[in-house]
């Protein structure tokens, strides 16, 4: 008797971790931090409900760091098992993972020189070397063929559309009968660019599937549009347009975007500055693997890569970022963190806030508690690396770049299941959204859904 727990993005969208138990051996499907509200991050302090060392494999849907995040924490623990993915979800995590460590390492630092700490000295929930050392458990296989990753359990991933490498995992359990269990992982939108639509799937005994904008439907896509206003407005007063963008798959999104806007003349052509080295690493992966992206972002003749504009510059070094931020010419500058919390944007915005001819150009959902979020909301000025700084820039925001399906497209990807799996549980979502698509496909496709609790056990 095979059984399910639900160890995270339960009622919640971060620290996705599901445990499978079957024939006395455990797998967990993502391996996620839990991120935002202090009482979820403490979460990633506790011991795991089952010990690290008890697990025999991890299975990956995607490198984001609430699907990823925890695994050096785990191997820290004593896992020693494989972590199954796709290659590039492999690639990605090179990148994420050991930067999620510095991050971790640093604010232990932060916490043990401020004392805001009741742990002397306190320390980082994993390091840098724990995310090296995950990293060589990665055992990444390609997309739609199954391979074993439990004694008589397989597993296989299926396109999801959501990020590059990101893949529904079908796990197939050895019967009689055999029991298919879907794990949606985070489910990507239609008709967008870069990445393919979600692949179709047609059957699942259980299914979990993300909740997100379950309650919600994105804004139409305007072909960049807002976009190019912004950039031109901008241009014209002589500012600079200052993106704080996700450095995985956001970055992507607006140079895709700038470049088709340069290209039908709908922008000046401008110098556009891509300051996160993160980001400049994930641009690569994207760039060597556009086969698995979207036809048109496939390089055309003579072009090394589609993500690029025709004055495209990579900033290396912190030096050469302060540089930039000091330009008074127009330009775009795009720089992570996506929420301004920290990073190298932090240079441009300390730079750039005080001028009113400039724009700051959020691209993403801003976290309550972050400086996003502060300046989304008209703050008149923001602290960054300690000094007060006075805001008389334009700050706009794009609603149109998310990367999760909302609740028309949850439906339409649901409605290519030929029969209702025989029970479909809710994840990844807050409790409203989440509420909301639960009643929405009891009533209309008559589906059995139910949203489990934090921890929470079910048999399959
Ligand atoms: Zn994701």
């Amino acid at each position: 008797m095979a059984s399910l727990r639900f160890l995270g993005a339960a009622r919640t969208v971060t620290g996705s971790k599901y445990l499978l138990e079957s024939g006395g051996r455990r797998l967990l499907v993502d391996c996620g931090l839990f991120q935002g509200l202090k009482e979820l991050r403490l979460r990633n302090w506790e011991p795991l409900p089952v010990p690290a060392d008890s697990l025999s494999s991890v299975v990956l849907t995607h490198a984001h760091v609430d699907h990823t995040g925890y695994l050096p924490r785990l191997v820290a623990q004593g896992f020693v098992g494989r972590v199954f993915c796709t290659a590039a979800t492999a690639d990605l995590c090179r990148i994420v993972l050991p930067d999620a460590g510095r991050l971790a390492e640093e604010d232990a630092r932060e916490a043990n020189r401020h004392g805001y700490t009741r742990h002397k000295p306190a320390l980082p929930l994993f390091t840098e070397t724990d995310a090296i050392r995950a990293l060589s458990q990665l055992q990444p296989f390609g997309y739609e063929r199954a391979a074993p990753v439990l004694p008589g359990v397989e597993a296989e991933f299926v396109n999801a559309g959501h990020l590059l490498g990101s893949g529904f995992v079908v796990l197939t359990i050895e019967g009689p009968p055999p029991v298919r269990v879907v794990f949606s992982g985070d489910l990507g939108r239609y008709d967008r660019p870069i990445l393919p639509d979600p692949s179709i799937l047609k059957s699942a005994d259980v299914l979990l599937l993300e909740s997100t904008y379950g309650d919600r439907l994105h804004e139409a896509d305007d072909q960049g549009e807002h976009l190019a206003v912004i950039v031109r407005e901008t241009a014209q007063r002589g500012g600079k347009v200052i993106v704080p963008a996700f450095a995985i798959g956001r970055v992507e999104e607006v140079i895709y975007w700038l470049r088709k806007l340069e290209e039908r003349h709908a922008i000046p052509v401008l110098p556009v500055y891509l300051d996160s080295p993160m980001a400049v690493e994930a641009l690569q992966e994207y760039s060597a693997r556009s086969y698995e992206l979207d036809v048109d972002v496939r390089p055309g003749h003579g072009e090394v890569s589609a993500f690029c504009t025709r004055r495209f510059r990579l900033v290396s070094s912190t030096q050469q970022s302060m540089e930039v931020a000091c330009t008074k010419t127009p330009a775009i500058v795009i720089s992570s963190s996506g929420m301004a919390t920290g990073g190298r944007v932090l240079f441009h915005l300390a730079a750039g806030l005080p001028d009113a001819r400039n724009t700051v150009l959020f691209t993403g959902y801003q976290a309550a508690g972050t400086r996003g979020r502060d300046l989304v909301e008209g703050a008149r000025e923001v602290k960054i690396h300690g000094k007060m700084v006075p805001v008389a820039a334009r700050i706009e925001q794009l609603h149109s770049m998310s990367a999760h399906a909302d609740q028309t497209e949850i439906v339409r990807w649901l409605s290519n299941f030929e029969r209702p799996p025989r029970i479909t549980y809710l994840v990844h979502g807050e409790p409203g959204p989440m509420d909301a698509l639960r009643d929405l496909i009891r009533s209309r496709m008559n589906w059995t859904v139910e949203t489990p609790d934090y921890l929470q056990t079910v048999a399959l």
